[in-house]
């Protein structure tokens, strides 16, 4: 069983097993015509279920071979052109190396003495990160697996630091639109249930500065403390972004804690034509960025960055056997002192190799691609009298809803929304994400691949309108 340990004997072994499996993926993403096979549940479990994990297969073809049978073959693809749902981009290759490099590797960023330079590297990336926000030469932050785990370390800062003697007092406020994880922290840092104020949006789903201040404003007046504002630089379900520079003016003024959640736009910090659109997130207190979501990164890749590296302290721990106290005064850097986690992946590395290989203007340049692919998605959406569109958009996402001209009952044309969105997974053609505006079920697209065409969306468009026309005949036809 040796054999299979990585060390200097199994070097060659090493090489052509990993070889082997990238031999596979390479083949897998050259030859895939959809984004999903549309298999299903019922289908899939019952071929996993029946591979007894006692039972070992003890070759790595034979394995691969399975492999392809139970994931490769129907995993859903998210390189391919017609895969438009979630927020998963197609990964560049320069990070793919890196993870390569990391896993083997296999640095835990903890401690210095489990990493060494990879706690410089990752020192820098957050630097470069906090120089392109703006946010002072006193910046710090740290990688994390997520914008949720970046979103409740940044709650974290933002409650000790409002020094609240009881926590049933603290609010926080974030709009009516803002990721659930924000409601998620509340209940993890033992806020109480009525903590997060839900700020209501204007119409292009931006947070209403002036109720953020009426809200500001009787949270005082009621004694209660303003723990932190979540400003969301572009929506999970819409790509909006908050109004920044007047929400930091609010903030301020009130003394409250500014929060960015720019785990989608900070695809913008990067970008060669559209920076101008996240002004105002220098003015943070934290920011969550994700990586993994408009930096072309696999999963996971995300930060949280703050303004004074002094409030990281409210993560530090010290054990004896890690990072005791006296280190800091010897000047380890040891990055388990800002984080949350403790063993911790060298995520950082792909986005090194990324900007080593491609430089940052690439990457900006790939998420304007999608932000004006977006803005074209937007006109034929507008000029198609069989679609309703809901906001323009200032990232990459559309959201809209199929309008039957013949049907007026709004709960039909829910469901034959529904049923599109379901028809159109089952079929693999393509896949799309749904939504919720003002009670009713709406589709989405969120475009994160360059690759993705005016022509590809169109055709979408099509496959939707026919799943919906479908379903609407077909319940004619049962009414009848
Ligand atoms: C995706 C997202 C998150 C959560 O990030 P994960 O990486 O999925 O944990 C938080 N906020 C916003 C605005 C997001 O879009």
């Amino acid at each position: 069983m040796r054999s299979h340990l990585l060390n200097d004997a199994t070097a060659e072994e090493y090489r052509r097993s990993v070889t082997e499996g990238v031999e596979r993926v390479a083949a897998k993403i050259a030859t895939t015509d959809r984004p999903f096979t549309g298999v299903t549940v019922d289908a899939l479990s019952p071929r996993i279920d029946e591979i007894d994990l006692d039972e070992p297969l003890h070759d790595t073809a034979a394995v691969l071979d399975e492999l392809e049978d139970v994931y490769l073959r129907d995993a859903v693809y998210f390189h391919h052109p017609r895969y438009l749902a979630h927020l998963n981009c197609p990964v560049v290759i320069p990070a793919l190396l890196g993870e390569a490099v990391l896993s083997a590797v296999n640095s835990s960023l903890d401690t210095w003495d489990q990493s060494a330079g990879g706690t410089l590297i990752e020192r820098k990336l957050i630097d470069w990160t906090c120089a392109r926000i703006g946010l002072g030469p006193a910046a710090d932050g740290v990688f994390t697996s997520g914008g949720t785990q970046s979103n409740l370390q940044a709650l974290l800062l933002a409650r000790e630091e409002a020094k609240a003697e009881d926590f049933a007092s603290l609010r926080i406020f974030a709009s009516e639109v803002s990721h659930f994880s924000v409601k998620k922290s509340a209940k993890l840092l033992g806020l109480g249930p009525d903590a997060v104020v839900s700020v209501p949006v204007d119409h292009d789903k931006r947070m209403q500065t002036v109720a953020l201040a009426r809200e500001l404003e009787r949270c005082a007046k009621g004694g209660l403390v303003p723990m932190a504002v979540v400003a969301t630089g572009g929506t999970t379900d819409f790509g909006s972004i908050d109004p920044l520079p007047e929400i930091a003016g609010l903030c301020e003024q009130y003394g409250v804690w500014l929060h960015v959640d720019a785990a989608y736009g900070c695809g913008l910090l990067a970008s060669l034509k559209y920076r101008d659109r996240i002004d105002g997130i220098e003015r943070a207190d934290s920011v969550t960025v994700d990586y993994h979501k408009s930096f072309f990164q696999p999963v996971s890749s995300s930060a949280v960055l703050v303004r004074d590296a002094a409030t990281l302290r409210h993560a530090t721990y010290h054990a004896d056997y890690l990072n005791p106290r006296r280190m800091v005064q010897e000047r380890i850097p040891n990055q388990v002192d800002k984080s949350l986690q403790t063993t911790r992946r060298f995520d950082a590395l792909k986005l090194w190799m990324t900007l080593r290989v491609m430089g940052a203007d690439g990457i900006g340049q790939l998420f304007d691609e999608v932000c004006d692919l977006a803005a074209e998605g937007w006109k034929l959406l507008a000029a198609d009298p069989r679609f309703d569109v809901v906001v323009r958009p200032s990232l990459s996402t559309l959201v809209f809803r199929y309008i039957p001209a013949a049907v007026t009952d709004p709960a039909e044309i829910d469901r034959a929304n529904l049923y599109a969105r379901k028809a159109l997974f089952a079929s693999g053609d393509a896949v799309v994400a749904g939504t919720k505006v003002a009670g009713r079920h709406y589709l989405k697209f969120t475009l994160l691949n360059p690759e993705t065409t005016t022509a590809d969306m169109a055709a979408v468009l099509d496959l939707i309108a026919g799943h919906a026309e479908q379903y609407l005949g077909d319940s004619l036809d049962r009414a009848s």
